[in-house]
């Protein structure tokens, strides 16, 4: 499985073509499943507090939105990094989702 980057499409491609069609409605589709609201097991305080850590403290987390773990190391605006706890490519930063959801 190899993705499709649509910075790299080639500028020689029809466009109207039935197959290359699919391929954008099928790119446009995987773009709207975008995580958003709040992660499971979270409250939108519980994200504000951890935001708030991560703005005055030292604190700089993430959180999955397949398994809702807390994440270290992850910047503010992290998207779709890779979980410590189940290995999905869900984790974002704490002050994304807060933005997102609130
Ligand atoms: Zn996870």
């Amino acid at each position: 499985m190899s993705k499709v980057n649509p910075d790299d499409r080639v500028p020689f491609v029809n466009l109207d073509h039935p197959v290359v069609q699919s391929l954008l409605e099928k790119e446009k589709k995987k773009n709207t499943q975008e995580d958003r609201g709040l992660p499971p097991g979270w409250t939108l305080d519980a994200v504000m507090e951890e935001v708030k850590e991560c703005m005055f403290g030292m604190a700089n987390t993430g959180i999955c939105y397949a398994c809702g773990d807390l994440q270290e190391g992850c910047e503010p605006d992290a998207q779709r990094y890779e979980c410590n706890s189940c290995g999905e490519r869900r984790v974002y930063g704490t002050e994304h989702i807060f933005i997102t959801s609130a």
